[in-house]
């Protein structure tokens, strides 16, 4: 299928998973003002949604036999016998609410949505904590790999292991297992950052997606449909070509970590926008290359660049383009959704 490039380096990620990446300085806790002996500073959320100080609390110290009492059987494999779940199997992988996720053994606040990104591993990644004192870590040289696991400050739960192959601006991926996390909604209110929304129709859908995914300042994309006139269309009847919409891709980006512009020129790269209602093999009103503008800055910035590449030549044939106001958009089935991605799942079982 038509598109180039881009996801098939996704495609690699997925495949490498929670491997390792080198080995970290461990032992972060060395450098830290030691609290009395069975305590521990840390920091939690006030009633505002703010950070506070970090306070000494008493370290959470239980038998294993009162840890099983309180976990489930996957949750005590997982963060209390340094299991790990499956890639692509646990409930936070591709979670995307604003709120934050704190250890499932004793609540303690761990990580903000806002620090989440896309790592393509199939397991929740973030590239900090919501403060560096919350977790420890050490290093791991289990099953033959040297890997630094990251650990609850609290109660020493295990929750994962983390590399030097993030993004900015830490450059760090904290690879968790969902099971050893639970997610509150409404905390993040206070540090949400400002997302806004871009619709792009450039053929097939699934390579568009896995191609806008990869890119850092993207914090969710979803397939589906758009344009046309059909309310709550399937894909069978998309592509049968009496819908008027168009395979289309919604992303929520994070426009103080990528613009708008950069998001145009990914368009522009990654498809042929001079064919009308075609994409390579692919033919069809439903494979037409369209822009559907969410404000008139985002249309402002289309035309500037249509005019750009236009100018420039970068083309040999004139843009075709659709450049219309966003309308209302259509989700596809969820077998479509993240479907490159989802190629590289495996089974569920915990081990
Ligand atoms: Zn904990």
């Amino acid at each position: 299928m038509k598109l180039r490039p881009l996801f098939f380096a996704a495609g690699m990620l997925a495949a490498a998973a929670c491997v390792p990446s080198g080995d970290r300085a461990a032992g972060t806790a060395a450098g830290r003002m030691a609290p009395p002996p069975g305590m521990v500073s840390v920091r939690e959320f006030g009633k505002d949604g703010r950070l506070m100080e970090a306070t000494a609390m008493e370290k959470v110290v239980k038998t294993d036999a009162e840890w099983r009492k309180i976990l489930t059987q996957e949750q005590y494999t997982v963060a209390r016998g340094k299991g790990t779940e499956p890639a692509f199997c646990g409930v936070f992988y591709d979670h995307h609410q604003p709120g934050i996720y704190s250890c499932v053994c004793c609540g303690l606040p761990l990580f903000s949505a806002d620090a989440k990104f896309d790592s393509g591993t199939g397991w929740p990644s973030f590239f900090q904590p919501v403060a560096e004192v919350n977790v420890i870590t050490q290093p791991d040289n289990s099953h033959g790999m040297k890997r630094v696991e990251i650990l609850c400050a609290r109660c020493d739960a295990h929750l994962g292991h983390v590399f030097d192959d993030g993004p900015k601006p830490t450059g760090r991926r904290y690879c968790l297992n969902s099971v050893s996390l639970v997610f509150a909604p409404q905390a993040a209110v206070a540090v949400q950052p400002k997302a806004e929304k871009a619709t792009f129709a450039a053929g097939c859908f699934w390579g568009v997606e896995e191609t806008f995914r990869a890119l850092p300042g993207v914090v969710s994309t979803t397939v589906g449909y758009t344009g046309g006139r059909a309310k709550s269309p399937t894909y069978k009847q998309v592509c049968a070509n009496t819908t008027g919409h168009a395979e289309a891709i919604e992303i929520v980006f994070d426009p103080a970590l990528v613009t708008y512009e950069k998001l145009l020129a990914v368009f522009w790269e990654n498809h042929d926008p001079t064919t009308l209602n075609r994409q390579g093999p692919d033919v069809g009103s439903q494979y037409r290359s369209a822009i559907f503008f969410h404000s008139d800055a985002q249309k402002a910035a289309a035309l500037a660049a249509i005019a750009a590449l236009t100018k420039e030549k970068r083309f040999p044939k004139p843009i075709v383009t659709e450049l219309v106001p966003v309308g209302e958009f259509w989700p596809a089935e969820e077998y479509h959704q993240k479907y490159f991605m989802k190629k590289g799942g495996g089974s569920c079982n915990v081990h």
